[in-house]
């Protein structure tokens, strides 16, 4: 099966005539052909095609919108009263799609023709995931407008099969016409397929004679994807995931694993075309969605100009420019900015940064670092030594270095005779025990502030976060806050620190800081720090530590853009009516008698199932109990990534209120399903 999509390179240059020839040949090669002119005004193309290429599907179908007006169509359909919807546009083609091998869809006008606000001829191409074909005039400026539109099309993500020309004037040809061909193959790389000749009679037997031998059709059907079931097994041959016992991805599940092609604001799009909402936004990452426009302009204009250059003894624009607004948005105090990759790497500096200042200012014996229990920093063996995730780290153990770890209560399974959140500052007394011991010894703390996300979403009381703070100052030991995951809005404010107005001495951030696009991380620390660490070169005080890609401009453009979003769209003001929204949703959720609590801070949502709510008896975890519900929501819709028994709502802020509300009712069906249909719907 494919698509191809004929745009134009102005209105009037011959796409209809195009389509036919293509049409007519391909079908006189034994191809089963369909056509699809998704929005036409005026003139009838659709009645022209049916009727000449034969096409037995109905008018209707074969072009579900037609306004009366020879317009654009944006306005033609707005004075008509049409409301055009890309999803209808979309579920019509995959109709008639169904019916036959090749399908040509013809545009209307130029490739960015608004369809609607917001949707172009060109974004309709890529939802279909068409070929394009690019028909162009022959004559003075062709050359100018098909380079234009091959690089509109490349940048929008859309394959571009190649060009023809269409002789639409039949006059005598000047140099212009005689070497157009010639010039667009050269200055755009693409291929360019022939020349439709003047057509005086347009039945499919003058057609297929008139045409014979000038379009070069070979390319056009060369080209071949792999389809989703040859993706699948070629996964499963190559690839090695994540966090995943391979013996249970490798099994033979029919239609697994799912592979994502495409995404879409909230949505993720499949292979097989079907769409899901992103309820994790991509492990935590996604901001304004995905393909925002400013994100991908960013990216686009930062590759123009260059992709990479090494931080290491040279510096660059974009990571200058993002270490000011870094600076700019955290906690007052943070003065300087250290870029590495991933969130592991930003928390590993900030534990090396943290221990060598105080080896670098002479108080050597400041060397142990403290950390929570259930903590999770990342994966490498630094991040893991400060990690408190048996599941995670027990394995590795040998490996990794000394630590102190501080117990932390459970805030949901409350001690006999306490009482919360009272209890929970009992890890804020025990760090102060520890420290009047041992202050001497003791090089930082880190900390997930507010939430500890990986744990499973545990979410500390007011007050905790500050009183570490206070101890951590009254003693000299440093704090570092990851905020890998709930920075960048995740918790309502752009830091979890701002909650207490906590000042860290040092700041990790990544998984935001690009608004989901590109590997990029920083480490934000204070003056204090960084004067730690000036002294003459022979004192080899120097900080050694750095990664081949670290400040990549490409990411640090991306960061840019998404910081600059935030301003721009007033986002953390927007997102606090539609915290209280999905606040309110959830309550109903909790009537289930396996929903044993459900934990929100902002856009970070942890919703525990248990086997018995008023004992919170847990299920055992052999069960999988949260991995069934997750599998159980895709046929609602709705991807999911559990944390044990916890299932894990992560929205990008972006997400609407409709949206939300969708996603919830998913993941009541999918309770219902794994659990029992215990609640009203
Ligand atoms: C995800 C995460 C990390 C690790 O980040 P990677 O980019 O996966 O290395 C560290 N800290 C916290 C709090 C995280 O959520």
């Amino acid at each position: 099966m494919k698509t191809f999509f004929i745009t134009g390179t102005d209105t009037g240059v011959g796409k209809t005539y195009t389509t036919l020839a293509l049409g007519v040949l391909l079908k006189a090669a034994g191809h089963d052909v369909g056509v699809f002119k998704p929005v036409q005004s005026g003139v009838g193309d659709a009645e022209f095609l049916k009727d000449r290429l034969g096409i037995i599907d109905g008018l209707r179908e074969i072009n579900p919108f037609w306004a009366p007006e020879p317009l654009s169509p944006h306005l033609a359909f707005r004075r008509a009263g049409i409301k055009v919807l890309p999803g209808k546009i979309l579920a019509a083609y995959h109709k008639i799609a169904v019916r036959h091998q090749i399908m040509l869809v013809e545009g209307a006008g130029g490739l960015l023709v608004p369809i609607t606000r917001g949707y172009a001829m060109a974004d309709l191409a890529r939802d279909l995931d068409a070929e394009l074909i690019i028909v162009a005039r022959l004559g003075l400026g062709t050359i100018n407008h098909t380079l234009l539109t091959v690089h509109e099309a490349r940048r929008r993500g859309v394959r571009v099969a190649g060009v023809i020309f269409c002789d639409a004037s039949g006059t005598r040809p000047g140099i212009p016409e005689r070497t157009n061909p010639q010039a667009v193959r050269e200055f755009s790389g693409v291929a360019v397929l022939g020349t439709v000749p003047f057509l005086k009679k347009t039945d499919a037997a003058s057609v297929a004679r008139c045409c014979r031998g000038r379009i070069d059709m070979a390319p056009l059907l060369s080209v071949t994807r792999p389809d989703a079931g040859k993706l699948v097994a070629m996964d499963k041959k190559y690839v090695w995931h994540p966090f995943t016992q391979m013996q249970d991805w490798l099994a033979d599940v029919p239609d697994e694993p799912l592979v994502i092609d495409r995404g879409e604001g909230s949505y993720l799009v499949d292979t097989r075309g079907r769409r899901y909402l992103d309820a994790t936004s991509s492990l935590w990452v996604t901001v304004h969605g995905h393909r925002k426009r400013e994100l991908d302009e960013a990216l686009k204009c930062q590759a123009d100009k260059i992709a990479h250059s090494t931080m290491l003894g040279l510096s660059n624009t974009p990571a200058v420019v993002l270490a000011k607004k870094l600076v700019d948005i955290a906690p007052k105090g943070l003065a300087k900015v250290f870029y590495s990759d991933n969130g592991s790497t930003a928390v590993e500096i900030a534990l090396k940064m943290s221990y060598q200042y105080w080896q670098n200012t002479g108080q050597k014996k400041k060397t142990a670092l403290v950390h929570l229990a259930n903590s999770y920093h990342g994966d490498t063996l630094g991040s893991v030594s400060v990690g408190g995730i048996a599941l995670f780290h027990q394995v590795y153990r040998k490996l990794i270095f000394k630590t102190i770890r501080l117990e932390t209560p459970d805030c949901y399974r409350a001690p006999a005779g306490k009482k919360y959140p009272d209890y929970a500052f009992e890890a804020v007394d025990r760090f102060e025990a520890l420290l009047k011991k041992k202050h001497g010894q003791i090089a930082s703390l880190v900390l997930e502030p507010v939430v500890q996300g990986a744990a499973g979403m545990i979410m500390w009381p007011r007050g905790v976060l500050k009183r570490f703070e206070e101890l951590c100052r009254r003693h000299d030991v440093f704090l570092i806050a990851d905020e890998v995951a709930t920075g960048f809005g995740r918790t309502g404010t752009m830091f979890a620190c701002e909650h207490e107005d906590v000042h860290p001495d040092f700041l990790c951030v990544a998984k935001g800081i690009t608004g989901g696009y590109l590997p990029l991380a920083a480490t934000l620390t204070t003056q204090r720090i960084f004067d730690g660490f000036l002294f003459p070169y022979k004192d080899m005080k120097t900080f050694f530590h750095g990664h081949t890609y670290t400040g990549n401009p490409l990411a640090c453009a991306v960061a840019i853009a998404n910081i600059d979003l935030f301003r721009k769209e007033r986002l953390l003001a927007r997102l606090q009516p539609k915290i209280r929204f999905l606040e309110k949703r959830l309550a109903r959720l909790g009537e289930h008698p396996c929903v044993g609590d459900i934990r929100q801070r902002g856009f970070m949502v942890g919703i525990e199932l248990v086997a018995e709510r008023r004992t919170k008896k847990p299920f055992p975890w052999q069960d999988r109990v949260g991995a069934r519900v997750c599998e159980a929501a895709r046929p609602y819709g709705v991807l999911l990534r559990p944390l044990g028994n916890v299932i894990v709502l992560m929205p990008p802020l972006s997400m609407s209120r409709d949206e939300l509300d969708a996603m919830v009712t998913a993941l009541e069906k999918a309770i219902g399903d794994v659990l029992g249909p215990e609640i009203q719907l």
